[in-house]
């Protein structure tokens, strides 16, 4: 029996209904699952043994971080060896790269996508600073990697690791993985796969896709912020970067957030029960509903990326002469929430780095929005909000008209 009662899940989805009417940023956080929250409770309070300790109460503990990290192996097509818990996507990412490390001095040649989030191209701008080589491959105009660029960049012998996202997080454009795989062995490098946004949207199966490190978050799939993981194959070698105690098979030392490791287990258990009951057909066909309806009543939209090959989520468009902050402004005064670019690039002035690879200009970026939707979304919301998106063009582009020239906000 949970000492947290129904009332109080209740009182915890309701918060975040007051907090934002219509949530359409899940690619940059999702809301957490109070079933999750469920599943978490008791191991903030009864259950708050260290799992490395002897004692009965901590082999619960331990033996509760396990079935997680079953789940979580699972929902990956992975062993639960393979899983290491991590503190969020970045850190797994920062994981991953520094292990290829090992392979210097012969292998100092780092590959990455020009479209990669800030947690890959950070470490890869560190890789050069300490002596390393780091060629950044291309994307075509509909954001996929362009594979004879790929190709060219590999170097044999020389090439430690590629280093390539799975989905975008502002286009949700999906990358060949199996031909990127496919590519990189051949040249003898590892392969490391940002799939932060990708994990319990898309399908993963990593027994019959042999990439070497895949990254995942905890937070983009319903559990909450400051937990993460990062498989690491049974075929390769790992050296941990965060050493101490020994934890995780001495491959990440610290002890383990267990709760949160647990939460992230169920979000895994329920995104792959979501994937296989076709819940993730349903949240496409909103976006898909969602994005029809703008694209037929606004005129000069245009959506970003491949029309097929992204997340059945994300929704980015340009609003051809908009000024997107303005947008953002007036659609949170009405209470929905969506995003500009990517959330970590909201404070910074810089165009969004994504579309620039994918050959836009400033003006472009400057008029996007993305939209990402997750299975706590439901039809009559969405089209609410696409009824908000029209009218918000509507109205900007009369003020502009009116003025003759951009409207700015702020
Ligand atoms: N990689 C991608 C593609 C992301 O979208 C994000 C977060 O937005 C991250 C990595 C970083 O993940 P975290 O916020 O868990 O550090």
């Amino acid at each position: 029996m949970s000492l947290y009662s129904q009332p109080m899940l209740v009182r915890v989805a309701q918060r975040r209904l007051v907090a934002c009417m219509i949530y359409l940023d899940s690619n940059a956080t999702s809301p957490t699952d109070p079933t999750v929250v469920e599943a978490m409770l008791p191991y903030l309070c009864e259950h708050f043994a260290n799992p490395s300790s002897s004692y009965r109460a901590a082999r619960l503990v331990r033996a509760a971080v396990q079935t997680a990290r079953e789940e979580v192996a699972r929902l990956l097509g992975a062993q639960a060896e393979e899983v290491l818990f991590t503190g969020c996507g970045t850190e797994s990412n920062n994981a991953a790269i520094e292990s290829a490390k090992m392979l210097w001095p012969q292998r100092r040649h780092l590959v990455i996508a020009t479209t990669e989030h800030s947690a890959v191209l950070e470490p890869a701008r560190r890789w050069e600073a300490e002596g390393g080589v780091v060629s950044r491959v291309p994307v075509g105009c509909d954001g996929i990697i362009n594979l004879d660029a790929l190709r060219e960049a590999m170097r044999p012998g020389e090439t430690a690791l590629v280093s390539l996202m799975w989905a975008n997080n502002e286009t949700g454009v999906l990358a060949p993985m199996e031909q990127v795989v496919n590519i990189a062995h051949e040249a003898g490098a590892l392969v490391h796969t940002d799939a932060v946004q990708a994990a319990g949207k898309v399908a993963i199966n990593l027994a019959v896709l042999p990439i070497d490190y895949l990254s995942i978050s905890g937070h983009k799939f319903h559990a909450p912020k400051g937990v993460g993981a990062l498989f690491v194959s049974q075929r390769v070698r790992f050296r941990p970067w965060m050493l101490g105690g020994g934890q995780e098979s001495g491959r990440r030392s610290g002890t383990e957030n267990v709760p949160y490791i647990v939460g992230m287990g169920r979000a895994a258990a329920l995104m792959q029960q979501a994937l296989r009951d076709g819940t993730e057909t349903r949240v496409q066909a909103m976006r898909d509903a969602f994005e029809s309806r703008v694209l037929s009543a606004v005129r000069d939209v245009s959506m970003n990326g491949h029309r097929e090959r992204r997340l059945p989520t994300t929704s980015s468009l340009t609003f051809c002469g908009i000024d997107a902050q303005a947008m953002l402004i007036l659609l949170d005064e009405s209470g929905f929430c969506c995003s500009a670019g990517s959330a970590c690039h909201t404070a910074s002035v810089h165009p969004s780095h994504v579309l620039e690879a994918m050959g836009y200009d400033a003006q472009h970026a400057a008029s996007t929005l993305r939209f990402s939707f997750s299975r706590f979304n439901n039809t009559p919301e969405v089209e609410t909000a696409a009824a908000a998106v029209i009218a918000a063009a509507s109205k900007l582009r009369i003020l502009r008209d009116e003025a003759a020239g951009p409207v700015v906000f702020g």
